[in-house]
């Protein structure tokens, strides 16, 4: 498995996901290891997390509200450049074309160089729970407006008039994936990926329990030669003018 990136220049780095909070979870100390190696970093999330929380006496609207609360101060702590929120109901995602073509406005828009998502094939992450199917339907539009709809001008032709033009991403990469090819060693940056994390605060119950949990949970044992990883699902697509 490769354990860096492979980069060689700049990367203007999109992150698609479903929820407030998906980014830090499912790769906020890759996040935080791009910004400080000079990358640029925005994230677009398809709902805002109305469903997350079990408190009786807010609404599904205040939950949004704090939950974008939570999720901004948490992208400016790791120095994302900017946050867009869909507002697709949590829980509910289903990848239809129109979900895609706001998906390709997005990619036309930005122009990243690396698309992040998760891994839309992984219905069972581990033995201990099923994955959200916000979290699939998520990765399934992501890579189905990044190929074949973002490069070709005949999908969504109406993005045209918009000045929306044809954009191909170099590279997919799929976090909360079963098939990793890619690990990455953030031992340096699992700090700022649990300090942005504890931003979350509605998310994540007693913040002393959570973090000896995350500090615990992903260590290698020592058996690896690094002690925090977060692993992905790469795609670097061959360009036939290469
Ligand atoms: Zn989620």
């Amino acid at each position: 498995m490769e354990n860096n990136e492979g980069w060689q220049d700049h990367k203007d780095i999109l992150v698609i996901l479903a929820h407030p909070d998906d980014p830090e979870f499912f790769l906020g100390a890759s996040i935080a290891r791009w910004i400080k190696a000079g990358h640029r970093v925005r994230y677009v999330l398809l709902t805002q997390g109305d469903k997350g929380s079990k408190d009786p006496d807010l609404s599904a609207a205040d939950v949004a509200r704090i939950r974008i609360e939570e999720q901004n101060a948490a992208g400016a702590m790791l120095g994302v450049t900017s946050i867009d929120y869909l507002d697709y109901e949590d829980g509910y995602l289903i990848p239809d074309l129109e979900m895609r073509k706001k998906i390709v406005r997005f990619i036309r828009t930005y122009r990243p160089h690396i698309l992040v998502t998760c891994d839309p094939g992984n219905l069972f992450p581990s033995q201990q729970y099923i994955n959200h199917p916000d979290h699939r339907n998520a990765g399934q539009v992501v890579v189905d407006a990044v190929f074949p709809a973002a490069g070709n001008r005949f999908f969504f032709p109406e993005l045209l008039d918009e000045g929306c033009e044809p954009h191909e991403v170099e590279e997919v990469w799929m976090s909360v994936t079963n098939q990793p090819d890619v690990r990455l060693d953030v031992t340096e940056h699992w700090g700022d990926k649990l300090n942005a994390l504890k931003l979350h605060a509605s998310q994540i119950g007693d913040p002393r329990a959570f973090e000896k949990r995350m500090l615990e949970r992903l260590e290698n044992g020592g058996k690896e030669d690094f002690k925090y990883e977060e692993q992905f699902r790469v795609i670097k697509f061959r360009r036939r003018t290469e």
